[in-house]
């Protein structure tokens, strides 16, 4: 798995902080920044539903389609 965001679309909800602090985190604006790209398969599930749960659909994963894909 490979975790980008687009920072230009984030509207500093921060749910996806809260949600994988392991993975996500905010500029001193707030904007989301991504700490950790390639996280390990133990977080996927949970970075996905931080992607779905963004209100501005600015998480992108790509999937390597090693990881658990539930
Ligand atoms: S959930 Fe989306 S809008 Fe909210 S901080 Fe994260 S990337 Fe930005």
């Amino acid at each position: 798995m490979r975790v980008s965001a687009d920072r230009d679309v984030c509207v500093v909800s921060s749910l996806c902080v809260y949600r994988v602090p392991e993975v996500f985190d905010q500029d001193e604006e707030g904007r989301v920044k991504v700490v950790d790209r390639t996280p390990p398969a133990e977080l996927a599930t949970e970075v996905r539903r931080a992607a779905q749960g963004c209100p501005t659909r600015a998480i992108r994963i790509e999937d390597s389609g090693a990881e658990d894909r539930r």
